[in-house]
């Protein structure tokens, strides 16, 4: 089963968000559980859990279905360790809202180097930074989601992901998002079967399949290897919606969250209806 939605707005509580994916039509959602341009957050009340938490009963969303994103100011790769030691405390924090909403995971971008540090020692404090967020929560899984190369950030590779997994004690709460427009950018073609064939075995050969705990479907405003991170709306940019379709007739991306980050929010439903029909649902 495919189960598509988009990142939508949270603002004005939490479960604000599921009204809003309901409204578009979504069967699955992103959201940040706290404003992503702080750094803390105040805590979630009981009463905030719990009304986030019928929220989801009556909508019918699964845990399984939702991909919070954590805050963009996080860099678990830090090369100080002022920088890496509020990193992962903020990270920490988020995969506690998590834990404490009854989701089960996490989705954030691996981190970057500044040019202070080695790409090996930055992938190295990533996967440390993880273990210890994970030593100190249970049932979230930390979702890496591969990036757009653009400046000194990490996770463009599918070698750098499958580095970080490597280093991480628990396995069974690692996982890998890929991103279409991320993927494009940093090189790896989508843009006919034959080359998204190519891109998927790569990845299942450098990371595997069973890593994979969501997608974000966007398409992408500049060409391919750009390590330009810009969206664009599905079939306007340039992927085009043969990889969109290619995506949702293939079983390897069953059962996960499948997000647009797609940037005009106008077209969601239209963007969603049109995914559904491809996945003949
Ligand atoms: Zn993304
Ligand atoms: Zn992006």
């Amino acid at each position: 089963m495919k189960y598509i939605g988009a990142h939508v707005s949270a603002s004005g509580g939490i479960e604000n968000a599921i009204k809003n994916a309901q409204s578009i039509g979504a069967t699955a959602f992103a959201l940040f559980t706290k404003n992503q341009r702080q750094w803390l957050a105040p805590q979630l009340s009981d009463e905030q859990i719990a009304t986030f938490k019928r929220a989801m009963a009556e909508a019918g969303y699964a845990a399984s279905v939702v991909l919070p994103h954590d805050s963009y100011l996080i860099n678990l790769g830090h090369p100080d360790s002022e920088g890496l030691n509020k990193s992962r405390e903020s990270f920490f924090e988020e995969m506690h809202r998590c834990e404490l909403l009854g989701l089960d995971r996490l989705n954030f971008h691996p981190g970057s180097h500044l040019k202070q540090i080695s790409a090996e020692e930055s992938l190295e404090r990533i996967a440390e930074s993880i273990n210890m967020a994970l030593e100190r929560t249970s049932g979230v899984t930390a979702v890496i989601e591969n990036t757009a190369g653009q400046g000194s950030n990490l996770g463009y590779r599918f070698e750098h992901l499958a580095y970080i997994i490597e280093r991480v004690e628990d396995k069974s709460r690692v996982g890998v998002c890929l991103d279409t427009c991320h993927s494009f950018a940093a090189g790896y073609d989508l843009r006919t079967k034959e080359a998204c064939d190519a891109t998927f075995e790569a990845f299942e050969h450098i990371v595997g399949f069973k890593y994979l705990r969501g997608m974000h479907l966007n398409d992408a405003m500049r060409p391919l290897g750009s390590r330009v991170d810009r969206h664009s709306p599905l079939g306007e940019g340039e992927i085009g919606w043969e990889c969109f379709r290619y995506i949702m007739q293939d079983s390897r991306f069953d059962n996960i969250p499948l997000i647009l980050e797609t940037p005009n929010e106008a077209l969601w439903s239209e963007e969603i209806a049109k995914l559904k029909g491809f996945a003949n649902i």
